[in-house]
């Protein structure tokens, strides 16, 4: 792989105590061109500006796709990127469902080491911070024809992160909107997936919400993912998440607590359908003790309302219940502090 550094790091002026959410790039990123059937040699350069005409195939077509993890400062000075083959594997799956090629998972993991060697001082040290990063491909012929774009370009940057937390948040059960439907690509992390998501997601903030919770396209009874998080809820102490399909994405994190859970019995875990009524008459009852997404970001979020057909339900967010317990058993991991058993961290030599 190529490497060219910067001669002028902008790390002085770097925001590492309290980074917002995605708004300052390290010093480097990775490109890589695929040209006439297959990858050419990756390389890493200065992170900066790339250039293309307004024929950008992507802008018209929307052959675009995203993998989003971490990279953490372990607590003995050792650096870990979580379950890079994992993402690896998911790009790939969105790549085909997108029709793109796919990138060899090797490349990937050991571009992203790379990259994240290189930038090592961008990881920020406090306490729930890392650095975000964000692997994407995107078709980048120049032509206005709506057919397949013939060149893509793999592209990773990444990004100093705080502890992600969205406040508190309350959710509306969408029942007009969806996210996904059978058969389309919402198992895939496509581009499109989220601005289709943004006007549903608006309407629910000037309703006085954080976000929306989505239903099935069918008859929006089945409960599917809680904006960009999967969704658990705990009722008679168990953990109840709806399983995968081509509708859901398989979030990193749910596979991560669905298999500590698994593996520790904190909770007992039913991965099935959960319908809206279900919920909703638990959370009525007293019966709903927590509900909670989960996904790379904030890595779990606690749930605090469900607002359905006009009505609010409160739900309990303990700052020593379930979600918390899980929260931390994971960032143990990540940061070191217990035995990574299940070989989720690699680790930069
Ligand atoms: C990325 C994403 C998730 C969470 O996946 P993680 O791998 O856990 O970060 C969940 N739902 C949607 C729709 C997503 O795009």
């Amino acid at each position: 792989m190529k490497v060219t550094k910067t001669t002028n790091s902008r790390i002085s002026q770097a925001n590492l105590e309290n980074p917002a959410f995605g708004t300052q790039f390290s010093d480097h990123m990775l490109m890589c061109e695929y040209r006439n059937g297959s990858w050419e040699e990756p390389e890493i350069m200065p992170f900066g500006p790339i250039s293309f005409t307004p024929a950008l195939h992507t802008l018209h077509y929307g052959q675009a796709l995203f993998e989003g993890q971490k990279a953490y400062f372990m607590k003995d000075g050792r650096v870990g990127i979580f379950r890079p083959d994992a993402n690896a594997e998911r790009l790939n799956h969105s790549a085909r469902r997108m029709f793109m090629p796919e990138f060899p998972a090797d490349w990937f993991v050991d571009g992203l080491k790379q990259l994240v060697s290189l930038d090592k001082e961008w990881i920020p040290k406090n306490e729930g911070c890392a650095l975000y990063l964000r692997p994407f491909m995107f078709g980048s012929s120049e032509f206005v024809a709506a057919r397949p774009s013939e060149k893509y370009t793999m592209c990773i940057i990444t990004s100093p992160v705080g502890p992600y937390y969205a406040g508190d948040v309350k959710v509306k059960v969408e029942e007009t909107y969806t996210r996904s439907a059978s058969g389309g690509v919402g198992s895939t992390k496509c581009a499109g997936n989220y601005g289709g998501a943004f006007f549903a997601t608006d309407q629910a903030k000037k309703e006085g919400y954080t976000q929306v919770i989505w239903t099935d396209h069918k008859n929006h009874e089945l409960v599917e993912e809680s904006g960009t998080m999967n969704v658990a809820f705990v009722i008679n102490d168990t953990l109840i998440t709806p399983p995968l399909s081509d509708r859901i994405l398989a979030g990193i994190t749910r596979d991560s607590i669905l298999t500590l859970l698994r593996d520790n019995g904190l909770l007992k875990v039913e991965e099935r359908p959960v319908s809206v009524t279900e919920v909703v008459q638990a959370a009525r009852n007293g019966k709903l003790q927590e509900a909670f997404g989960m996904g790379t970001a904030a890595v779990v979020s606690q749930i605090c309302t469900i607002g359905f057909r006009g009505e609010d339900f409160s739900i309990p967010v303990p700052k020593d219940g379930y979600a918390m317990k899980i929260k931390k058993q994971l960032t143990d991991i990540r940061m070191g502090d217990a035995e990574d058993k299940f070989n989720w961290m690699t680790i930069l030599n």
